[in-house]
């Protein structure tokens, strides 16, 4: 059976998913064994920019017309398209001030001549194009990388964690910052996966793998302002990687 055809793309981001991919050391042989890596410039000049492909991985946002043409142009190259990282899952880091006044961002930063650049609103990668598989997190979990690549190797799309960072951090027994020591932890509503790296050390979690699915707001609030947190305290930390739709906060959140 042929190896499947894969690239590695970074669209505006910081390579640090596809650094993940390439420390993969003690994995990467029995990986180039298996797949035939055909374009990946961070790790290899030696590439084809326009073969097909059964697997595209794609890091970053699109924040340029450029990094759309690219999109656009992978997305018709390959069989499955994989978001690798919050960025492109959605919207991450750089996607914070999107709902903001673009053009005045651009004079306040770059001067008048700013206007010249390439710029665009953020947009996660399944706003442009069909996405079907997205693994969060920043970086990337390897093993969640390598249980993916596995999956698609067998024909299946990989199963994810769909569950908070508070699971596992229930799981490893730790002291809960947020109920204990009334700090602000986004665990309640970000996405596991992390084995609650950061609680575990004793450091809140800033909520860097995005929202967990069906997370419930409106309660997590709740339990924060009883412990002291105001709802900007919470609104800043959710706009750092899971910018809320329109620049606010949901209207329930508005009300209370
Ligand atoms: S998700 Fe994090 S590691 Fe990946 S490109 Fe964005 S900022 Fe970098
Ligand atoms: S420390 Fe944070 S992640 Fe851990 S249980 Fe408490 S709120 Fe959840
Ligand atoms: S605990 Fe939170 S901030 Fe830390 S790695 Fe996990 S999701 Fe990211």
């Amino acid at each position: 059976m042929p190896k499947p055809a894969v690239g590695m793309f970074g669209l505006t981001g910081c390579a640090g998913d596809q650094l993940t991919v390439l420390n993969c050391e003690d994995e990467l042989l029995g990986m180039v064994e298996l797949l035939d890596i055909r374009d990946f410039l961070t790790a290899s000049s030696d590439r084809d920019e326009s073969c097909p492909l059964d697997i595209a991985f794609v890091e970053g946002v699109v924040a340029s017309k450029r990094d759309e043409e690219r999109l656009r142009r992978i997305r018709a190259r390959c069989d499955t398209l994989v978001a690798l990282g919050t960025c492109a899952v959605c919207g991450g880091i750089p996607a914070m001030d999107r709902d903001f006044d673009r053009d005045r961002l651009i004079v306040d930063l770059y001067g008048p001549g700013g206007r010249q650049f390439d710029a665009l609103p953020v947009r996660a990668l399944h706003e442009v194009v069909s996405v079907n598989v997205k693994i969060t997190g920043c970086p990337i979990e390897k093993h969640e990388f390598l249980a993916c690549i596995a999956s698609l190797l067998n024909g299946d799309l990989p199963i994810l964690p769909e569950y908070p960072v508070c699971m596992e951090c229930r799981l490893r027994e730790n002291r809960c910052l947020l109920i204990h020591d009334g700090l602000c932890c986004l665990g309640p509503i970000t996405l596991g996966g992390c084995h609650a790296r950061c609680p575990s050390l004793g450091v809140s979690c800033v909520g860097c793998r995005g929202p967990a699915r069906d997370a419930n707001l409106e309660a997590a609030v709740m339990v924060f302002e009883q412990h002291g947190l105001p709802r900007d305290v919470v609104w800043q930390r959710l706009q750092t990687f899971a910018p809320v739709p329109d620049g606010r906060l949901p209207q329930a959140w508005e009300e209370r």
